[in-house]
């Protein structure tokens, strides 16, 4: 390890998220993967015999010979601990590691809602990571908790920020269609999937959060809480038989009328804020438009950007609402490890380690 990489760790790292942390860590500038955790399945085990290896690219080479330890912070030794951990679970271990001084970034849901907490985008609200001075007042911590949102809420999030600093976003009414590799591995059982579409994921709970989460990330930074942003939002989740991708159906109400080129021109300019904007995982560009009217589509266009793009296509009037469009995003890149690893990038950056 060179003497200016950071020491992390990745908790559940053989699962659906998990490999893509240890994929996206492999040669990573900033940081240094020293331990893994999953389940007592797995400890003791190589990595290589612990992982059933489910991503495209090959599984890097650091990792093949790394022994898989306990998720506990007597076994894990990290400045930076990323987190795939199931909710259940990240909700009793995440807190342990942030009162023994590591900064927890989690994919789970336990704390998103956490007062304290920030939910990071870091290309929309960079500026609510400042919450976590309060977190460590109000708990007492060296360590912290970051959280990223679900996988279905950030593509769109991200798009309606462009259009509500333009236009002001009243309303919105989404339809997901999510894929597989959402629910984990080894996830959703083929004869319930294939020639199939599922709808309720999680019970209800995933369009709870789909509903909420938007929410919290475009309201404002107030001193030491965030002001939830007033906006209405109604879902309906899926699961479809696709691999990598979420793609999201959406018609927004504004408060500004506008037309879909102009729409498209702010989607197309929309900036990540200056301290986001220039990190080893800044998405680049944030947005991308297609003008195909077939697209965006999982297969084609989920790695725009090395998977860290939010694709856009469809931008139409909508006879209803004002705007509809079509999003899409990697579900395990922007919308699990990458969006994590985005998140310690802008904590070292603001000097909050
Ligand atoms: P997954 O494929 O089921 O992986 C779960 C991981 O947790 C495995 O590494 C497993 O290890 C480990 N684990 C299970 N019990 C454990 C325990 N008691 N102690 C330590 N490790 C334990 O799940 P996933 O899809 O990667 O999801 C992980 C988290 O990310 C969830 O909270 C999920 O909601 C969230 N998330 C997922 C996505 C996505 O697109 N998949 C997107 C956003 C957020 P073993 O292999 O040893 O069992």
């Amino acid at each position: 390890m060179s003497s200016s990489q950071i020491p992390v760790a990745v908790l559940g790292a053989t699962g659906s998220v998990g490999q893509r942390f240890m994929s996206l860590l492999d040669h990573h500038p900033w940081f240094k993967v020293v331990a893994l955790a999953a389940s007592d399945r797995s400890v003791g085990q190589r990595y290589a015999d612990a992982a059933r290896w489910i991503l495209d690219d090959p599984m890097p080479d650091y990792a093949k010979d790394m022994i898989v330890v306990p998720a506990t912070t007597e076994s894990v030794q990290a400045k930076i601990v990323f987190s795939a951990l199931h909710n259940e679970i990240a909700k009793d271990l995440e807190p342990q590691f942030a009162q023994a001084g590591a900064a927890v970034c989690s994919n789970a849901s336990s704390y998103r809602r956490g007062e304290d907490v920030p939910l990071l985008l870091p290309e929309i609200n960079a500026d609510h990571i400042h919450l976590i001075k309060e977190q460590r007042k109000n708990r007492g911590w060296s360590g912290a908790i970051l959280t990223n949102p679900n996988c279905t809420s950030t593509g769109l999030t991200i798009a309606l920020k462009a259009l509500d600093d333009a236009f002001g976003v009243k309303k919105v009414f989404a339809v997901s269609l999510q894929a597989l590799s959402g629910a984990g591995y080894p996830g959703v059982p083929s004869l319930d999937v294939m020639d199939n579409i599922i709808p309720n994921i999680g019970n209800g709970g995933e369009e709870e959060k789909v509903e909420w989460e938007p929410r919290k990330m475009l309201g404002k930074l107030n001193s030491n809480k965030i002001d939830l942003a007033d906006i209405k939002f109604s879902a309906h989740t899926n699961r479809v038989a696709v691999t990598d991708g979420h793609t999201v159906c959406a018609s927004v109400e504004l408060a500004n009328q506008t037309d879909p080129e102009t729409a498209e021109a702010i989607l197309r300019e929309y900036c990540a804020p200056a301290s986001a904007r220039e990190l080893p995982s800044s998405p680049r560009p944030v947005i991308e438009v297609r003008n195909e009217a077939d697209r965006p589509q999982p297969r084609l266009d989920r790695l725009t950007g090395k998977g860290m793009t939010t694709v856009v296509g469809r931008l139409r009037c909508d006879p209803i609402l004002d705007l509809k469009f079509v999003v899409l995003s990697h579900n395990t890149i922007r919308g699990a490890a990458g969006g994590s690893i985005y998140n310690a990038e802008l904590l070292v950056n603001e000097g909050l380690l």
